[in-house]
């Protein structure tokens, strides 16, 4: 889906499972925004500290290449998760990262609501970039992921059941641009 913006989901959420506790008088405690193309190893991450120039950065940031594929669902359930986050350390002043506070606040959304799910370590798929091709043998009809288009390469398989295992031309493995399908899914893990 199209990128939502954050900002009312996030009001929206801390009203329903926060009680404006992360919105005190209306203004955030912390900036929401989605990351530039380059986060691709998480889905979501919560942080404070200062800056460069000493100011004060507090905020939640969502990976746009991870989510903007996946359903609406996976975006409302990793800013849930960031908001655990920003609600354990700013409004509790705790020191921790999954323990047992962000597991008690995290169970009470889950059994309030079930448009989204709220984990701890959740997976989403990631489409693998590697497999640019799909190589298939015209003989056998057998297909697999390359990454690179490479160029006299055949079907071992054939070329040894058919050619006594000297390469033969009618195996040779034809390429083509391969889709984005669930066998080149790979996953990752929020933060
Ligand atoms: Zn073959
Ligand atoms: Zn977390």
């Amino acid at each position: 889906m199209p990128l939502e913006p954050l900002l009312p989901l996030f009001h929206r959420l801390d009203r329903e499972h926060f009680d404006r506790a992360l919105s005190p008088g209306g203004r955030s405690l912390v900036a929401v925004r989605w990351s530039d193309g380059r986060l691709t190893r998480t889905a979501g991450l919560y942080r404070r500290g200062r800056q460069g120039d000493g100011s004060e950065l507090c905020e939640i940031v969502l990976s746009r290449p991870l989510l903007e594929p996946l359903p609406r669902q996976a975006t409302l359930s990793t800013l849930c998760h960031e908001m655990i986050h920003a609600w354990v350390d700013r409004v509790l002043g705790e020191r921790e990262v999954h323990g047992p506070r962000f597991r008690e606040r995290m169970e009470a959304i889950n059994r309030a609501q079930g448009e989204f799910e709220v984990s701890v370590r959740h997976r989403f798929p990631l489409p693998r970039q590697t497999a640019r091709w799909i190589a298939r043998c015209p003989r056998c009809g057998r297909s697999a992921p390359y990454r690179r288009r490479r160029r006299g390469l055949a079907c071992r398989l054939c070329c040894e059941r058919f050619h006594g295992g000297r390469w033969d031309a009618s195996c040779e493995l034809l390429f083509e641009p391969g889709p984005i399908d669930a066998e080149a899914m790979d996953s990752v893990v929020i933060d």
